[in-house]
C-alpha cells in the first residue's frame, strides 16, 4: 500500500509576527513535492499563517494542541471548533511535552482525539517512550498502551482519520535521533499491533517519526517501509533545512 508521506513542522513556542512572516515566505519557496507539508505555528499566529498560505495551497495548517472540552468556562483553552474556524486541518495531540509538562494522561489525550475528530480535525497522535522505559525494554508496551487508550474511546476505525507520530521522548530536542532502523522497528510493531484489530486500517495509517530529525538524517529515514514521514521540531524553524527534509521525502 502506498501511503503519502507527511512532513510536519512543529514550531513549538517560538516566533513573532515578523519571524513567522519570514519563515512562511521561506517555506513558500517550496518546489513540487509528493509529500503533504504541514506547519504548526503557535495559536496566535494561526490566522497570519492561514492567510499567507491560502493563495498557494501548498502548505497545510496544524495546531499544537486543543481542549478536550467543546466550549465554556475553560479559561485559556482553545476549542476544536475555533481551530476549524481558522482553517486548521491537523492538530497535534499528546505531544510528549504536553504529557510530561502539563500532566496530560492517556485518558485526556483520548478525549482530545475524540473532540478533534468530531470537529473534522485530523489528530496527529504523538506517542513514545522515555529513555528509562526504553532501557527497561518497555518501548512497545508504552506505545501500545498509548494507542490502546485512544482506541478504547474512538474505536479502531477512527484511525482512518488519525496520523500517528512515534516520538521517542529521549530523541526530542536532544540531537539524539533514533536510527532509521530503530524507528522502522517500532513503526512496524505499531502497525502490526493495529493489524490485529483491522488490517485495512493498519495498512492505511500514516506513522511519522519525530525526534531530532534533520535534513542529513531524513533521506535514510524515509527509505524505511513503515516510516511515512516526519514530525520535525527544531529543524522546522529554518526554512531551508525544513525544505531539504521535504525534498528527501520525494
Ligand atoms: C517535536 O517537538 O515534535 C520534535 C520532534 O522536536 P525535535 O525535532 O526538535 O526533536
Amino acid at each position: 500500500m502506498i501511503r503519502q508521506k507527511i512532513v510536519a513542522g512543529n514550531w513549538k513556542m517560538n516566533g513573532s509576527k515578523a519571524s513567522v512572516s519570514d519563515l512562511v515566505n521561506g517555506l513558500l519557496e517550496i518546489s513540487e513535492s509528493s509529500a503533504e507539508v504541514v506547519v504548526t505555528p503557535p495559536f496566535p499566529f494561526l490566522s497570519q499563517v492561514a492567510e499567507m498560505i491560502a493563495p498557494r495551497n501548498e502548505l497545510v495548517l496544524a495546531a499544537q494542541n486543543l481542549s478536550q472540552y467543546e466550549k465554556g468556562a475553560y479559561t485559556g483553552e482553545v476549542s476544536a471548533a475555533m481551530l476549524t474556524d481558522f482553517k486548521v486541518t491537523y492538530v497535534l495531540v499528546g505531544h510528549s511535552e504536553r504529557r510530561s509538562l502539563y500532566g496530560e494522561t492517556d485518558d485526556v489525550v483520548a478525549e482530545k482525539v475524540k473532540v478533534a475528530l468530531s470537529a473534522g480535525l485530523k489528530p496527529i497522535l504523538c506517542i513514545g517512550e522515555t529513555l528509562e522505559e526504553r532501557e527497561a525494554g518497555q518501548t512497545l508496551f508504552v506505545c501500545e498502551r498509548q494507542v490502546a487508550a485512544v482506541i478504547d474511546v474512538v474505536g479502531i476505525q477512527a484511525f482512518d482519520n488519525i496520523v500517528i507520530a512515534y516520538e521517542p521522548v529521549w530523541a526530542i530536542g536532544t540531537g539524539l535521533s533514533a536510527s532509521a532502523q530503530q524507528a522502522q522497528d517500532v513503526h512496524q510493531a505499531i502497525r502490526a499491533n493495529l493489524a490485529s484489530l483491522s488490517t485495512p486500517v493498519s495498512e492505511k495509517v500514516q506513522i511519522l517519526y519525530g525526534g531530532s530529525v534533520k535534513a542529513s538524517t531524513s533521506a535514510e529515514l524515509f527509505t524505511m517501509p513503515d516510516v511515512d514521514g516526519a514530525l520535525v521540531g527544531g529543524a522546522s524553524l529554518d526554512a531551508k533545512e525544513f525544505l531539504d527534509i521535504v525534498k528527501a521525502a520525494g
